[in-house]
């Protein structure tokens, strides 16, 4: 790939999912150096914070380029959000839709938290762009993903620590088929294959059944999700 190479150094949301799988090979294939940030709030499915350590192994022994600029992991627990949220990713209840049509492990605003305590994170490592996996185009209707939402926090951000800190969000505008389709296109099969092996998605934390997408129950709505979106993209 001959792409140029911005300076910038980066920071990537990273929760060994799929989606900011694509993010994280995104900012590698662009930026001079690129860290990762996790958050542990008490998921039940702590497999996904496992699964970080083994993509983040599997890029750096199958892209040597990638692997060079990837730095340090940087995983935060913020176990408190288990106190303010009330959700099937925090206790044991059954992932269920509430009035709006979102699943209820929505915590309120989470994705703001996040930002926040990657722009900390960002300001003392010398990283000046952060970069997350929300989308508008087939999530769950998260306001705080959406890009006017982010576009305002970056701006609160960058004036709150008097420094530059860019938010990007390269799958905005994509749906889960076109984000199949930018992994081949920053990757190839080899990234593909990585991403079906190694990133995780279901919402049970179940790894004990693989499909041709990846691992997961197959019924959950992540799984779902997952499952359509690579039904939807042919690999080309
Ligand atoms: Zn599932």
């Amino acid at each position: 790939m001959t792409r140029h190479t911005d300076p910038r150094r980066a920071l990537v949301l990273f929760s060994g999912g799929q989606d900011s799988t694509a993010c994280l090979a995104w900012a590698l294939a662009r930026y001079a150096h690129v860290e990762t940030i996790g958050f542990d709030y008490g998921q039940r499915h702590l497999i996904e914070l496992e699964c970080r350590m083994d993509v983040r192994a599997a890029l750096q022994a199958e892209f040597p380029l990638w692997g060079h600029r990837l730095g340090a992991d940087h995983l935060i627990d913020l176990s408190v959000l288990g106190q303010i949220s009330d959700t099937a990713m925090t206790d044991a209840r059954a992932i269920e839709l509430n009035a709006q049509g979102m699943p209820n492990t929505f915590v309120p605003g989470r994705n703001l938290l996040f930002f926040n305590f990657a722009a900390a994170i960002a300001y003392r490592r010398a990283l000046s762009v952060l970069v997350g996996g929300m989308c508008e185009t087939d999530f769950s209707g998260y306001p705080d993903c959406r890009d006017n939402t982010l576009r305002a926090l970056q701006v609160a951000i960058s004036l709150g620590l008097d420094a530059p800190m860019t938010l990007e969000t390269p799958l905005m505008w994509l749906d889960k088929a076109q984000t199949w389709g930018l992994a081949e296109e920053l990757g190839g099969d080899a990234l593909i294959d990585l991403t079906v092996e190694y990133t995780h998605t279901c919402y049970l934390g179940d790894r004990s059944q693989r499909h041709e997408w990846g691992y997961g129950c197959g019924l959950c709505p992540a799984c779902d999700l997952r499952r359509k979106g690579y039904d939807a993209w042919v690999r080309s």
